[in-house]
């Protein structure tokens, strides 16, 4: 019984998703982690945005946001409706759509843009993504640009004790599944679905590392105590491992965890380094071309 309660990661404290705003003419998005947030509450993870289910009639030109830089972390798009395309200065490009997950790491710094697929813009319908950004060590933020494309098929999906749900390893390891997302600190990024009335506990590291829960659907009482709603963000203390979720209504959860990055942030636009100098290098080797261009 003793050992059950220490290893209890305490809920720390539960807060919603900010009101909606849009990225471009194609991501209706409500931000549930910023920049502006204090950085050692959610490291590595900088960024956090939702784009709820949203209808978007048809049209001839793909809707969402065009030519723009990154330097210093990860850019990670979760498609769940609808279908995303990305195409960057390093020769990458590629599409997304429901179940896939793009995982590209800007490290040195691209140039990209993401748009709505050409089937889903000719089709129209419901869409809904995540965008999450990922924080690189300052031993990595100038390192080659990297892509990863984790298409449906390669990401296990592990079937919850109990017939409580199914879990997808985007990242990481759990329940001796282990997740195609190569990351360069160690991250666990988990896709939750429970059942209503569904049950089950997650074991996460003892490492020190931050965890984080979404609520994307539904809602989830967490360790026998408070619930968390649709669009709200759940921390965890840092110390325990052990997470009990129980769903009275079927949820739909995101999962982060990962290990905190203990480096000053500075954070301008869509460059994340570790002082003022660096960020003024940044949009002086943007200007200068040195991030590359998009081939037209
Ligand atoms: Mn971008």
């Amino acid at each position: 019984m003793t050992t059950m309660t220490t290893s209890t990661k305490q809920l720390e404290f539960t807060r919603k998703a900010r009101p909606l705003h849009w990225v471009g003419d194609g991501f209706p998005v409500r931000p549930i982690i910023s920049p502006q947030d204090p950085p050692q509450d959610t490291s590595p993870f900088l960024l956090l945005d939702y784009a709820e289910p949203f209808h978007f009639d048809p049209a001839e030109t793909p809707r969402g946001v065009g030519e723009h830089p990154h330097r210093g972390f990860e850019t990670v798009t979760i498609a769940y409706q609808g279908q995303i395309d990305h195409r960057d200065s390093a020769g990458n490009a590629g599409t997304i759509g429901p179940g896939d997950v793009q995982w590209m790491t800007a490290a040195s710094g691209v140039v990209h843009e993401e748009l709505h697929g050409a089937e889903f813009t000719r089709s129209g319908g419901n869409f809904e993504m995540i965008q999450l950004w990922v924080n690189l060590p300052a031993s990595h933020k100038m390192e080659p640009p990297r892509y990863q494309e984790l298409a449906k098929e390669q990401i296990p999906i592990v079937d919850l004790p109990g017939r409580a749900g199914t879990l997808r390893v985007v990242a990481g390891q759990v329940f001796g599944a282990s997740g195609p997302a190569q990351t360069v600190t160690p991250i666990n990024l988990w896709d939750i679905d429970l059942k209503a009335g569904g049950q089950t506990k997650l074991e996460l590291p003892d490492n020190g590392s931050n965890t984080l829960l979404l609520v994307l659907s539904g809602q989830v009482q967490i360790n026998g105590g408070d619930k968390a709603g649709q669009g709200e963000l759940a921390r965890f203390q840092q110390e325990g491992t052990t997470i009990a979720l129980q769903a009275p209504e079927a949820a739909k959860l995101l999962l982060l965890n990962g290990a905190p990055i203990d480096e000053p942030v500075v954070a301008h636009g869509p460059f994340v380094m570790n002082d003022r100098a660096q960020i003024s290098q940044a949009i002086r080797d943007y200007q200068n071309g040195q991030m590359g261009r998009l081939a037209s």
